[in-house]
């Protein structure tokens, strides 16, 4: 979120005073996420943990690069952040609303959040609606950080919206939410990861890892409808979706994307289109 983007946004104007620290510790994250994002990046230059052709690698970044900051733009242009102040002004008579602000109320809505993101995450791929544009997010076939950023932007925009609905509905400031979003934003980059990580197997009991999230870019149907957890490994767990394997390709069968433009409009051709042309029937696809 800029500064530009909240003054000139009248409904946010009362909300600012209170908000100014919360943007400082949110733009301070940020930074700190692109600073990983850049270790992560080098770490994987330097040791890969598996590897790919280096035409696939190229790609891979390139586009994943480009769509990062063309959804930014246009997630700005549309003001879409600010969806969540709008929703702050719903947010108090939410579950926690009535908490003091502290440390017990950052960890539960953490807790919370986390629980909303692995739900959200495990319904973008079981509706056929909501995979339309995930499935871009699963088109690389690489599996490296800029995986990270390779996201529809309406895959995104309905995500925002839908987090604005968790603000109002567990009654948590907006700025902690986005705190939050950052910090998983963390994650997404750590698990993404193409590098070794010690004792991973011990550490895959509590996050979620390179080596677990790496199964959820696997190309069969029933490895990638699995470990939909964004930090915590427990819900995987809980619900029965957590699933350790090898897989032995990343990316989708016959869904991919050389570039931004292909990646964007994959969103409005389904597998089931693909499939009509092709008169194939890919193994392990969605049927839609
Ligand atoms: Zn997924």
């Amino acid at each position: 979120m800029t500064g530009a983007e909240l003054t000139s946004n009248p409904v946010v104007t009362d909300t600012l005073q209170t908000g100014t620290s919360g943007l400082v510790v949110n733009e301070v994250l940020f930074g700190l996420a692109m600073i990983a994002f850049v270790i992560l990046l080098v770490m994987e230059k330097l040791k890969p943990f598996r590897s790919f052709p280096s035409k696939v690698t190229k790609s891979s970044f390139v586009t994943n690069t480009t769509a990062f900051v063309f959804n930014n733009i246009f997630l700005t242009i549309l003001r879409a952040s600010s969806l969540f102040l709008v929703a702050q002004q719903f947010s108090s008579h939410g579950l926690l609303g009535e908490m003091e602000n502290g440390p017990v109320k950052w960890l539960i809505s953490f807790l919370f959040f986390d629980l909303a993101i692995y739900v959200w995450h495990l319904a973008s791929h079981h509706y056929v609606f909501l995979w339309r544009f995930h499935k871009v997010h699963h088109s690389d076939k690489s599996f490296n950080v800029s995986t990270g950023f390779r996201f529809h932007v309406f895959d995104l925009l309905l995500e925002i919206v839908y987090k604005c609905v968790f603000v109002i509905i567990i009654g948590v400031d907006a700025y902690l939410v986005l705190a939050i979003e950052i910090v998983e934003l963390f994650f997404i980059f750590f698990h993404h990861a193409n590098i070794h990580v010690k004792f991973e197997k011990t550490l895959s009991d509590y996050i979620i890892t390179p080596n677990l999230h790496r199964v959820h870019h696997s190309a069969l149907r029933n490895e990638h409808d699995s470990n939909y957890g964004i930090v915590l490994a427990f819900w995987d767990k809980l619900f029965g979706t957590r699933k350790e394997a090898i897989p032995e390709t990343i990316g989708l069968d016959i869904v991919e994307a050389e570039n931004f433009v292909q990646l964007f409009f994959l969103a409005f051709i389904t597998e089931r289109h693909i499939k009509k042309w092709l008169h194939v029937i890919p193994r392990g696809k969605k049927n839609n």
